[in-house]
Order: C-alpha cells, then structure tokens, then sequence
C-alpha cells in the first residue's frame, strides 16, 4: 500500500527502532475497536496508549469537540481565559482532594515538568535553598529533561545521564519502609515525587496505600513538597478518581494526562494545593511563573475534558468499572495458579501478568506476545515478559472474556 511505503520514508515512531515491523494503518476506530485498512477488527486491550477511557470515537465527545471548534478553537492563555478551561478547572479542583489552582499545560511530561519547576521555585521564592528531590526506584514520570531526571534511569535515558540532574531514588513502599526511609526526608530536601500505588510504565508494578501514605507523611513532616504523578493513574485507573483517594494524606501537587480528554487531544494539568499557591501570590514580579505553552488550556482539548468528565460519573460508566474490577480480580485469581505465571497484580481497571521467563524491556518475549495477540485481533502491548490489561471503561464482560481466553492460551502454548 501506498500509504505504508510513505510512512516508512517519512514517519518517525516513537520508542520505535528503524528495523521494526511497518506500522499497522488505522482506518477508524469505534467503541473498544480499532478499524484496520487491511480489512481487521482489533479490540484495544490497553486503551490506545493508556488514553482512552471511553473508548474511541466517543459520539458525545466527537460533538463537543466539533462545538467548540465553531465557537473558538484557541487563544493565547496570558491575560485571556474561556469557559471550557474554567469548568474544567472548577470541577476538577471540586474531585481533587485540598487542591485550589490548576495550572494547564499539554501531556504527561510537561504536567510532571511545571510540578517540578513549581516545586523547585517554591523554595526559591520561600528564600530558602532546598533543591534536592526524592523519586521512586522504578519511577516513570515521561520524556522531558526533568522528568527523566526523576525518572529511573535505564535504556532510555542512557544517552543522557551526564547532563540530567540528580535524585535521590529509594525503594517503592513497603512493610517497614517507612521506617527506613526517615534519613532520606531530611530538611535538604525540596520534593518527594511518586506515582501512587501503580508503577505503570516499570511493569505495572504495585505498593501499598498503607506502605506510600506513611511515607507521605513522613515527607510533609520535614515540610518536604509532595508530588503526585497520577498521569497514568488519574481518572478511575485505579477504581478511584484518583490514586490519591485510597490514601489518607494529601499531596501538595497533581499530575494528571492521559485519560483527562478521553484520549481525544492532549491536555496537561498540574494542580497544586494552597500552600504552594501562596508561595505566588506577590506583588514580586520575579516570584512570577515564568512557564507556558503555546497550546496551555487549548479550548477543543478542555471541551473534551469536560464531556468526558461528565460522562465518567454517570451510571453507566461507574458500572461498567465495577464491573472491570471485579472480572480481573477472579481472572487474576484464577490464572495466578497457571505454572508460567510468576506473579499477578490487579487494581480497579488494571490487570497485569508476570510470565516466569527472562524480562526487561528489551527482552526478546515481548514481541512474541505482542505478535501473539495482534495475531488474534487483539491490541496488548507487553512491557517486556509482563502482560497488562488497560481496557476502555465500555469494554463488555464479552470482549474482556476473550481477551482473558487469549491469554489462557498463551501460557498453554509452547511459546513462553
Ligand atoms: C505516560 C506517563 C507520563 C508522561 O506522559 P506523556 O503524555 O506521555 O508525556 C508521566 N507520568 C506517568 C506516570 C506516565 O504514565
């Protein structure tokens, strides 16, 4: 095909090496089904990239985002505002626990990044000079020069290591290690970042609220400026609105992405508590924000924000994540006895599977399942030999069954 030939020329994919298999050429998509040109019907398993909430070509969310494009599609966010952004911004701040400011930018990464730099400016503008910062082992917080910085560092950030900045990375919770991180959340340092109970791009890896709200507190007793990236988890991932909700402490700062628009169009949000709001509210003009983006708090974006938002809370949909919650658990449950299972993790609308083989991203299992499951018209995206279920909230008891079935059959064959 035509098209094929030109994206092998032009195109460059993300986290895509050159040699790889030529693309898949997607069509349309509807509901948990993507709509191939080759003729395939294959159901999304992971929501696109984590994104797509509602599914994909959502009629309601279509419309909204056609609205506003007649009415304003965007403008210049310094010294001009629109109702899209403000409902959203009202109604978050109503979900998000002791948040008061929401401040907009257009992904993941730059949602963490705009954390950080607040964070680090809190300090400055205190007068005070903390600036070191504690992540997570294991942590992704996505692709920005900061945000690899808090990250892990691994294969993807090797190229970089000399010029990213330092952090102090300790091991996710668990029992007792509250206890053990004490000598860590010194007064030295200017913000703890996590990704609450799911480290979703280091294999869907899972902590304990208990474990993760012990260590939040005893970050915000050293005064410590407490980040949650909730990017992945944000949005009812989890069965909660957001991670945060399983916890009994508030952090001072939110991430959100990903699911925020539906997947329709990106979007960034950072929300922070009254706390670091008031370490901005100066007549000082150098105390200012210097951060933005071209495209913070585009109209068409924030419009799809708001429907999906709105539909995320009706009946309907908070069922249906019941429901996903419910089947992963037994399926979880039941395959976790199967021989090749090495563990299983299961939270709201994520489920996850570790095969007993050789791991890590690069590990040579992952196409093999990858291949596996497309082959059968199913969309899964293993990280290395870990398989992970992030199913669109309309997905049906049906559809999920089968992706369940699949994977039964993939450990019963001889190819893990
Ligand atoms: C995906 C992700 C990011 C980065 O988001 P992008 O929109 O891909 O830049 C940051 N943090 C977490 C926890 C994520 O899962």
């Amino acid at each position: 095909m035509i098209w094929n030939d030109l994206d092998l020329k032009n195109i460059w994919h993300p986290f895509t090496p050159w040699q790889a298999q030529a693309p898949l050429f997607i069509e349309s998509a509807s509901g948990v089904h993507l709509h191939a040109a080759d003729g395939r019907k294959i159901i999304d398993g992971i929501s696109s990239w984590w994104v797509n909430i509602h599914g994909h070509a959502h009629p309601s969310i279509a419309k909204a985002i056609g609205e506003q494009a007649a009415k304003l599609e965007h403008v210049i966010f310094a010294g001009f505002t629109h109702e899209p952004a403000i409902a959203l911004a009202t109604d978050l701040l109503k979900l998000l626990p002791d948040q008061e400011k929401i401040f907009f930018s257009d992904n993941g990464s730059t949602a963490v990044e705009a954390a950080l730099k607040l964070a680090l400016q809190y300090w400055k503008n205190k007068g005070a000079s903390r600036t070191k910062i504690v992540a997570l082992r294991g942590a992704y917080h996505g692709d920005t020069f900061g945000a690899m910085s808090v990250g892990e560092r691994g294969l993807f950030t090797k190229p970089f290591q000399d010029l990213l900045f330092s952090a102090e990375h300790i091991p996710p919770p668990s029992e007792g290690s509250a206890e053990a991180h004490e000598n860590v959340f010194t007064e030295e340092v200017a913000a703890f970042i996590y990704e609450p109970l799911v480290q979703a791009a280091d294999g869907m890896k899972m902590h304990s609220p208990e474990g993760l709200d012990k260590m939040v507190a005893r970050a915000k007793e050293k005064n410590i400026i407490v980040i949650a990236d909730e990017v992945f988890t944000g949005f009812f991932r989890t069965g909660k609105f957001t991670a945060g909700e399983y916890l009994t402490q508030s952090p001072d700062l939110i991430a959100l992405s990903k699911g925020v628009t539906g997947g329709f169009l990106p979007l960034g949000v950072t929300a922070c508590n009254a706390k670091i709001a008031e370490a901005f509210r100066t007549p000082d003009f150098e105390k200012t924000f210097f951060h933005g983006h071209s495209y913070t708090a585009n109209p068409l974006a924030c419009a799809a924000a708001n429907v999906s938002l709105k539909l995320l809370f009706e009946k309907k949909c908070q069922e249906s994540i019941a429901l996903i919650a419910n089947l992963h658990r037994d399926f979880a449950q039941q395959i976790g006895r199967h021989e090749k299972v090495k563990e299983v993790r299961s939270l709201g609308t994520i489920f996850a599977l570790e095969i007993k083989t050789e791991g890590g991203y690069s590990a040579s299992v992952r196409n093999t399942i990858y291949n596996y499951f497309l082959e059968r018209d199913i969309l899964l995206r293993p990280l290395g030999n870990i398989i992970y279920i992030l199913p669109p909230y309309c997905i049906t008891r049906e559809e999920l069954t089968r992706i369940y079935k699949a994977i039964e059959d993939f450990l019963n064959s001889k190819m893990c």
